[in-house]
């Protein structure tokens, strides 16, 4: 029987091992999400606020042991699985105060007009490995407020801080309203293609994204896709690097660069640019890595074999072509995942780690001496999910943010998420948005009522 086997990618240690679901378990799942869907939906609003209030409370009494659990699969730094679990209940107490109304748009002596929101059934929730407890707030929380059931898909590589935070919330709810898959790709295929999920709320790369619109064309469900990006940051002569160095760097080397929203590509003017290198190297040079558990680690492994082989061959790609690798560039051997914070120069846009996603701990540094120059450069991608432009000139600042082709732009800031704003790509990045009201609409069908009273 093929088996999910979970690794601590620090270690390579065997974490857990579970079987992969049958086909018939998953129908049987999908039946049992359908039964509870008429139970859920018919909890009040009110009702329903009032659990995702005590699911955040329960979720935030369990803070250090699912932190600690996230770690353990998932390889980054504790205080960054804290943080995480803190990303969780704050989205289930956000969605917790979040009104759900009826909108009349007339009322008069001859007609009411009403515009109503009805949940839509079973939705599918699939997670991806590098932020799997957060995203799982994103989803689940407007899709349990809005009334609707769930069906998660964790990934293989990092489920079971999921699935303990779905035991914890399930404590509050009628029996299987949330169900945890954790199974593998072909699990997710599966459910994908399955008549009785009724949406898909899905979040990883931008291939699997595409193979999903594929799987689901024959039913239909609705579809909210959050995909992968290669975000750029452009960096003006007047930023002031002494105040904003560690956001540039952190906004590139969070969850060692396997964020989303991570900077990807970085343009900066050519008159800075030797002392933004100096900068990037002394700190990447300086960084403790290690397992994310132990004390005063600041960078852990690199998630998985298959996304650290990636990252591997693009820098060995922009090396090959002859670039600089002013700081890191290979594999840590011995047990783990590990991979040297690594600094490329010398390249320009035609390399792959410029144009593809490295999602990992490599960033290539390359300069301008134009600005309308680097708004074209930054723009020109199939990807478009978030950017950023770095000045003291917030003025500036804020005109040439209006430039970059993307869902998300920061002046000064990077990766800078407020859970009550909406989230997602432009172009080949996303469809459909998350978190704010925006959101919660993702859950919900629009119903108008056109009622003749004369
Ligand atoms: P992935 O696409 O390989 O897997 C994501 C999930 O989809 C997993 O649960 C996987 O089992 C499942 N899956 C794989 N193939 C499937 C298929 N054909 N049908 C249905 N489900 C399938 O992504 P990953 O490697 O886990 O995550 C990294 C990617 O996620 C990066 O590209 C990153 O940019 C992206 N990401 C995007 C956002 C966002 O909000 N836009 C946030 C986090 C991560």
């Amino acid at each position: 029987m093929p088996k999910i086997v979970v690794k601590n990618p620090a270690s390579l240690e065997v974490i857990e091992t579970f079987p992969v679901p049958e086909i018939s378990e998953i129908d049987l799942m999908i039946n049992n999400s359908k039964k509870a869907f008429i139970k859920w939906k018919a909890f009040s609003l009110s009702q329903r606020q009032e659990i995702l209030s005590k699911a955040a409370d329960a979720i935030e009494a369990r803070k250090d042991e699912l932190a600690k659990l996230l770690t353990s699969e998932q390889g980054k730094p504790f205080h960054e699985s804290n943080r995480e679990i803190g990303a969780i209940t704050s989205v289930f107490r956000l969605y917790a105060g979040m009104p759900i109304k009826p909108e009349i748009i007339q009322d008069n002596e001859t007609t009411q007009i009403i515009v109503d929101q009805e949940p839509y059934g079973v939705c599918a929730l699939i997670l991806p490995w590098n932020y799997p407890v957060g995203l799982l707030g994103w989803k689940l929380a407007p899709c349990l407020l809005a009334g609707n059931t769930a069906i998660v898909k964790p990934s293989q590589f990092a489920p079971l801080a999921v699935i303990k935070c779905i035991e914890i919330i399930s404590d509050f709810l009628p029996d299987n309203v949330v169900q945890p898959l954790p199974g593998g790709d072909q699990e997710g295929v599966y459910l994908t293609r399955h008549p009785g999920i009724a949406r898909i709320s899905f979040t990883g790369s931008q291939n699997t994204g595409k193979n999903i619109l594929k799987s689901a064309s024959e039913n239909l469900p609705k579809i909210t896709l959050e995909m992968s990006g290669n975000d750029a940051a452009i960096i003006l002569p007047d930023c002031d690097l002494d105040k904003r160095f560690e956001s540039i760097f952190w906004g590139c080397f969070f969850n060692i660069g396997q964020i989303c929203v991570a900077i990807k590509r970085i343009y900066v003017h050519e008159s800075i640019a030797p002392e933004l290198i100096r900068r990037f190297k002394e700190k990447t040079e300086a960084m403790k890595i290690g397992n994310g558990l132990e004390p005063g680690v600041q960078m852990g492994p690199i998630n998985n074999e298959k996304q650290l082989l990636k990252v591997y061959e693009l820098v060995e790609d922009a090396r090959n072509l002859g670039a600089t690798i002013v700081a890191g560039g290979n594999k840590i051997l011995g047990n783990g995942y590990f991979f040297q914070p690594t600094v490329l120069t010398d390249l320009d846009d035609s390399f792959r780690i410029v144009r593809e996603e490295q999602f990992g701990p490599a960033i290539p540094i390359l300069t301008y001496s134009d600005i309308d120059d680097a708004i074209t450069r930054a723009n020109n991608t199939v990807y478009g999910l978030g950017g950023s432009i770095w000045t003291e000139d917030i003025e500036i600042g804020k005109k040439l943010a209006k430039k970059l082709e993307c869902g998300t732009v920061w002046v000064n800031a990077h990766m800078l998420v407020e859970h009550r704003a909406p989230f997602g790509g432009w172009k080949q990045s996303g469809m459909g948005r998350e978190l704010g009201e925006a959101g919660l609409k993702e859950f919900l069908q629009t119903r108008t009522l056109y009622m003749v009273k004369s």
